[in-house]
Parts: structure tokens; sequence; C-alpha cells
């Protein structure tokens, strides 16, 4: 029980430190995500103080010390104005006073304990914390690595003003490569979880926007837009070589007296018929197959690598199927009949002329009587 109690203390002692690092800026138009890593970033540096400070004192004088809990106070303040400052003010005197700490550091205990490789850090979190400013990004860039060279002509041959024991030296590299690496780390990780998600989020909603643009609403068929997209993607293909046969078969078909339908039934009952005739067109044709809504009640239909007599056995299926449909309207089931006109394309003739001659079946489709294929 006892221990359920303690689990649960520090479950909300968790919950709460991290709501507290993780809340939002003031300013609306400031990202959350750049104020949490420099809140990450600050409680890093500050615990890093600690240890250096607990590490060192022996062998400073009380000048250095006083150094070192001036630092310790300003990143604590930093931390605490986190909260009412733009997040522009507080990424500006962290990199001010990170840069004054790497050039004091190296002056007082030299270039041996590694300390000016959080430079590097400062780069990267100034590359992360906006989007543009690339002018900016560029001279930030280059004065940090003139600094870093400067402080290697500098620092590199020269003794330190505190010498440290090798073994201290040692144990300072290894604690400021922890803390470097860690720096590095919550920026990489928080930037780069967060770009990945957006990346991600763009994917679906690009395919989704394709979806719609490629989509008829009310049908859910393919449009006439990528009808064409299609038909062209079919024709710029080279012909196949050595294939019983290599071209696609092209219907366009029509409602008949589908006007009386909205006269007599309603513009709803209309587009009831529509949909039937849409699913219908899906639960028949075959994977390859492709249907598209080519206007207001006529319809494309392709079928690659098919010839006119196999795609005349198809269509005769579906012309059958759509005769036996029943709509349900508010007077009565009502059904429908649909004219085909089919013609045959061989990649040596022009589209344009197959689809006129697909139209002109179906025109005499419609005048020898309708509800058939003319092919
Ligand atoms: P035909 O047999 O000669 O094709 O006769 P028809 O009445 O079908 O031909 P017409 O071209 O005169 O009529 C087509 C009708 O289709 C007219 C139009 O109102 C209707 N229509 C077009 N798009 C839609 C739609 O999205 N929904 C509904 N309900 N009707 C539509
Ligand atoms: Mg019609
Ligand atoms: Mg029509």
């Amino acid at each position: 029980m006892e221990n359920t109690n303690r689990k649960e203390n520090s479950g909300n002692i968790f919950k709460k430190a991290t709501d507290y690092v993780g809340r939002d800026v003031k300013s609306q138009n400031e990202s959350k995500k750049l104020i949490v890593v420099i809140r990450l970033l600050l409680i890093s540096v500050i615990i890093y103080f600690t240890i250096n400070g607990i590490l060192c004192i022996p062998e400073w004088n009380l000048t250095v010390i006083l150094f070192y809990c001036v630092f310790f106070v300003v990143f604590a303040c930093l931390f605490a104005v986190s909260y009412n400052y733009r997040s522009i003010v507080t990424l500006w005197v962290f990199n001010v006073g990170m840069i004054i700490w790497i050039c004091s550091i190296v002056h007082l205990l030299g270039w041996n304990i590694g300390v000016q490789h959080f430079i590097m850090v400062l780069l990267i979190l100034y590359f992360f914390s906006s989007y543009r400013q690339y002018t900016g990004k560029i001279l930030y860039a280059v004065f940090l690595c003139v600094l870093r060279i400067m402080l290697f002509y500098i620092y590199h041959y020269s003794e330190p003003l505190i010498p440290l024991s090798t073994a201290k030296e040692n144990m300072l590299q290894i604690i400021n490569t922890i803390t470097i690496f860690l720096c590095m780390s919550i920026i990489a990780f928080i930037f780069s979880r967060d770009s990945q998600e957006l990346e991600s989020k763009l994917v679906e909603y690009n395919a989704q926007l394709e979806k719609q643009a490629n989509t008829d609403m009310l049908t859910g068929l393919y449009n006439r837009r990528k009808a064409v997209e299609y038909l062209e993607s079919l024709t710029a293909k080279k012909k196949p070589q050595g294939k019983d046969y290599s071209g696609f078969s092209l219907c366009i078909c029509d409602i008949d007296f589908f006007k009386k339908v909205n006269d007599n039934y309603g513009h709803d009952a209309g587009d009831k018929v529509l949909k039937g005739i849409a699913e219908i067109f899906r639960e028949e044709m075959k994977e390859k197959t492709f249907a598209a809504r080519w206007g207001g009640e006529e319809f494309l239909l392709l079928f690659p690598g098919c010839n006119g007599d196999n795609a005349y056995m198809e269509l005769e299926k579906i012309r059958r199927k759509i005769k036996e449909m029943k709509v349900k309207t508010e007077k009565e089931d009502i059904g429908v009949t649909m004219t085909f006109g089919l013609t045959e394309y061989d990649f040596n003739s022009d589209l344009d002329l197959a689809i006129k001659e697909a139209d002109k079946k179906l025109y005499i489709g419609k005048e020898q009587g309708r509800d058939r294929i003319i092919y």
C-alpha cells in the first residue's frame, strides 16, 4: 500500500516537472518546442555547473568560485524568466552566456578539458531555432567558427591560468563530452521528432489531396481529370511487342432518358441512380479496368490489354446488371438502362479520334433505340 502511494507520488512529481518544463510561451506566434529545448539545455547546463564546481572547488581561488556562482545564478534566473519573455530573448541570453562561459573556462582551465565543443551545441541550436533568417544563420556559423579557431590559436599551446592534474583534466573532459552529447541529443530529438511527425502528416495530407483531386465527389469514381491523365499514361507507353493484344478498349456510356428521372422523381433520385451505377462499375470491373465519370451522366470505361470482343462481353454483364438495378425513391422503385459506345485503341491511331469514335457509336446506340452496346 505504502509502495503504491510512493509510486503515485513520484509519478505526480514527474508529471508536474514535465508540465512545468513543457509549459508554452506566452507569445502566441512563437513555437513551443524552442523554449522547451532551451529550458532542457539550461537544466543540463545548471547540473553541469554544479558537478564542475563540486569537483574543482579544492583547486580554485575565491574569484573562480565567485565566477562559477555568478554563472549558476544567471542561468537559473534565465530558466525562471523563460516563462515571461519571448523565446528569442532567452535564446540570445543563453548564447551570449555560453560564449562567455566557454571563453572564460578555456582561459582559466585550458584547451584540454574540451569545453570549446559547446560551440557546436550553440551552432545546431541556432540552426534549428528558426525556419528563415538564412543570412543570420550563416553569419552566426562563421562567427562561431572564427571564435573556435581563435581560441585554438590562443590557448592550445599556452599554459592555463589554473593548471589541473591530468586525472582531473580527463574527468572534466568526460563530463564536458557527456553534457555536450546530451545537449545535442536534446536538440536533435525534439526538433527531428517534430519534423518527422510533420513530414508524415504532410505525406498523408498530400495523398488525401491527390485522392480528392482525382475523385468525383458524388459517385466516388475517378473524375475526368484523372481519366485524361490515365489515358495519357497509357498512350505514352511504347507499344509492347510480342503480345497477343497490346492495345486497350475504350467505352463511353450514357444513361438513357436520365432527364426524365430527374423530372419525374427529383434530383436526389437522379443522384441515387448515378451512385448505384457507379457501384455496379466498381463491383463488375476487374482490378485492371478503369471507370471514371466523364460528364454529368456519362462514364468512361477503359479495358487495358483487352480486345473489343472481350470488353464487349464484360460490358454486356454490366449492361444487364444496370437494367436489373432498382433504386428506391419516394414514389416508387425505379430502373434505368444505359447505352454503350465501344472501340479499340491499338497505339497506331489518334486517341482523340478513338474517343470520338466511341462517342459516335454511343450516339448510334441512342438512335437505334438505346439499352445496347455498339461495337
Ligand atoms: P438520352 O437517353 O438521350 O441520353 O437522354 P437524357 O435525358 O439522358 O439526356 P440529356 O443529356 O438531355 O440529360 C442528361 C441529364 O442529366 C440532364 C441533367 O440534369 C442530368 N444530370 C447531369 N448531372 C447530374 C447529376 O449530377 N445529378 C443528377 N441528378 N442529374 C444530373
Ligand atoms: Mg443520357
Ligand atoms: Mg448525356
